[in-house]
């Protein structure tokens, strides 16, 4: 067993600022399940969404906030993390992050608008803004003697009160396999951040890394923990259709920036779904083009921004304009074939400002967790922004609380497994699973696809567990069971939503309720 004050699984945006603001006086482990770089953090292109130009305020952002989560949103989250938003931004900058510059007025730095947003108020890097965040804070943790990184490995489980026969409700760190050694580690810390990131990975389409397979989600419904609002997932509307393109997303700023979407023929059909056309929010510009693919036969829609001078389009989506290239598509002269891919998970595991969780000292930050900011559907940019604020709000809240110990914790018992037999199980189950979510709870929903999907995920459940209790674990099985369970978690939520509101769409239920209410999930036992 390893003892630390903090153990945080996950080394995303929220898992590494996390780190930053508890190492000065906090001995903290980063458990990771690849390299520390992997995950979606570094991968976000447009920016991050804050009250940073003069013309802007914390109540404007609020708003639109409001207006895209559909009614659902929680007022106090959405107001704590925008008045938080300068201060998260200017942390970031005083960290080192090169966010480009206005070339008007390079004193200042460049804000850009997405869909959804009424200013201008998305800081970012070009259009790599991830990756620069990124790479500024992981120098920053590898130089941190309180901070160890525990890279190529993966948590499998929390380690609860439940196990120790205990009655209060309390996380005393994990068990984690060690990818190189194969062995299966008990780490141990009265304080738990759950920062593991989405569940883009259920659908066959997605934007997501291959990190985000819902470790985090399960471990903390496993663990007792109640999980809401997971039927709203968004479905980014521009991800590159390619065969060999895999999960390459366009940015909203090339809508932002004056792209229009086309059928096939050059006609453009988003002024006759919405009236802000292309800057309407993500889940109408998404359930448009899935609308107008499903109606004609479409393959893709195309995104055309070759209306632009090429010199700006090459100095503002650098890095989409050759990742295009090298698909043979030159965007300074021809239109970007898309299609819409799962992409953010507006639920996750329930928690308050402070990010804290239903077990005492396990917090969840980050795209995990359930704050209630994003409602019904996300607003572009606000989910760095809400992994930096809550961040910050885990660490502040386990630095106001004196150091303690935590019991000695039993070792993983690996006494009744064997060695797989064949793995054939575990790649099949995986496909199938994504392939069911993808054609039965995709952007457009019935009752009678929730159930079939329902069905389907049952015999996979069973099949799963099964092989779970019988062979030694592995990184694909235990993101398996994580994964078959968060497609559970989604169907269940969707299935009790008897209305149409933000992200989640039903054929049966087309009308939105009056009363907007979340699907809350609590566990049994
Ligand atoms: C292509 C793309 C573009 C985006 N663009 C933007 C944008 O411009 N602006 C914006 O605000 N948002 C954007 N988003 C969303 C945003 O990037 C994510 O919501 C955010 O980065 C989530 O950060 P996180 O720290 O919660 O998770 P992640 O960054 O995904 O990190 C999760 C971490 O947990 C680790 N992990 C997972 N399971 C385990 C386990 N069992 N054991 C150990 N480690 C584990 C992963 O390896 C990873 O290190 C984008 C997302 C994508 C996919």
């Amino acid at each position: 067993m390893r003892t630390f004050d903090v153990i945080i699984i996950g080394s995303g945006l929220a898992g590494m600022a996390a780190a930053l603001h508890l190492a000065g006086e906090r001995r903290v482990a980063i458990v990771t399940k690849r390299k520390l770089l992997d995950g979606a953090s570094s991968w976000a292109q447009g920016g991050i969404a804050g009250v940073l130009g003069s013309g802007d305020s914390v109540t404007d952002h609020v708003r639109d906030t409001l207006s895209a989560g559909a009614g659902l949103c929680n007022r106090d989250a959405a107001e704590f993390v925008v008045a938080g938003s300068k201060a998260a931004v200017e942390w970031l900058i005083d960290a080192g992050v090169p966010f480009s510059r206005d070339e008007a007025n390079p004193e200042q730095f460049h804000l850009t608008r997405e869909g959804g947003h009424s200013r201008r108020r998305i800081i970012h890097a070009e259009d790599a803004t991830g990756a620069a965040v990124q790479g500024t804070l992981a120098e920053k943790v590898r130089a941190n003697p309180n901070i160890q990184i525990l890279e190529q490995h993966i948590a499998i489980d929390l380690i609860t009160s439940r196990k120790l026969g205990l009655k209060d409700r309390r996380c005393f760190g994990a068990y984690v396999l060690d990818q190189a050694s194969g062995e299966v580690e008990t780490l141990a810390a009265p304080h738990t951040v759950l920062a593991a990131g989405g569940t883009g990975k259920v659908y066959l389409y997605t934007t997501n890394p291959d990190t985000a397979t819902g470790d985090g989600l399960a471990m903390g419904w496993r663990a007792g923990c109640r999980v809401a609002n997971m039927e709203f997932i968004q479905f980014h509307p521009t991800c590159l259709y390619h065969p060999h393109a895999k999960s390459f997303l366009i940015s909203e700023a090339v809508r932002g920036e004056g792209g229009v979407l086309k059928l096939p023929d050059g006609h453009r059909f988003m002024p006759e779904h919405d009236e802000r056309a292309e800057l309407a929010p993500r889940d109408i510009v998404a359930r448009a083009i899935d609308y107008e693919m499903k109606k004609r036969g479409l393959d893709c829609v195309h995104l055309d921004i070759s209306h632009k001078p090429a010199d700006f389009l090459r100095a503002h989506f650098p890095n989409i304009h050759s990742r295009c290239l090298e698909f043979g598509i030159d965007m300074t002269r021809q239109p970007i074939p898309v299609v819409p891919a799962a992409h953010y998970t507006c639920g996750g595991i329930m928690t308050d400002l402070r990010g804290r969780t239903d077990l005492a000292g396990l917090y969840a930050a980050g795209e995990v967790g359930f704050t209630g900011l994003h409602g019904a559907n996300r607003l572009a940019s606000n989910s760095l922004l809400e992994c930096v604020v809550y961040a910050r709000a885990v660490a502040t809240d386990i630095l106001a609380q004196r150091r303690e110990s935590v019991p000695t914790l039993p070792d993983w018992d690996a006494s009744r497994v064997t060695d797989p037999a064949e793995e054939i199980i575990i790649a099949h189950n995986w496909d199938e699973l994504r392939r069911a979510m993808w054609d039965y709870v995709g952007i457009v929903r019935t009752r009678k696809r929730l159930a079939r999907a329902q069905h389907r995920i049952k015999l996979l459940t069973d099949e799963i567990n099964e092989y779970y209790s019988t062979f030694r674990v592995s990184a694909d099985l235990i993101e398996l069971r994580n994964l078959v369970l968060t497609a559970d978690l989604i169907v269940r939520c969707a299935m009790l939503r008897h209305e149409s509101r933000g992200l989640h769409y039903s054929v049966d239920y087309p009308q939105t309720s009056p009363i907007a209410v979340n699907t809350v999930l609590t566990p049994e036992g």
